[in-house]
């Protein structure tokens, strides 16, 4: 069975817990999002620490952020919802890395 996506197109009908089993992740060698710890300290919301799906920011009991890119889903709700300007600095991984979901 199928479902329709927003744009009209056929997708598969699969659950969210096996979708989440094909995803892949081709890490690259350098981060294709970068956090900015200095900034992170005077932060009130630690919205990213909640909002990011893939649990990848974690506060440490300094006031600080620790951030790691290597299985980031690449949605870009962090960049979004931060409240402080350049504390994320956010682009798509280098061609050939990055999340990859598979169809079966
Ligand atoms: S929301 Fe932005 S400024 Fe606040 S902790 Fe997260 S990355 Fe840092
Ligand atoms: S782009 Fe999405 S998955 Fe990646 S770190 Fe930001 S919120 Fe998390």
């Amino acid at each position: 069975m199928t479902a329709l996506s927003r744009a009209g197109a056929a997708v598969p009908d699969i659950a969210f817990e096996d979708r989440m089993a094909t995803v892949e992740f081709r890490v690259a060698p350098d981060a294709h999002i970068v956090v900015d710890g200095d900034s992170c300290r005077g932060c009130t919301t630690r919205a990213c620490v909640t909002a990011c799906p893939a649990n990848l920011f974690v506060p440490t009991s300094d006031g600080g952020i620790l951030f790691n890119y290597e299985e980031c889903f690449e949605c870009g709700t962090c960049y979004m919802v931060c409240n402080t300007e350049g504390a994320i600095t956010w682009r798509y991984p280098e061609g050939g890395h990055g999340v990859v979901f598979h169809r079966s």
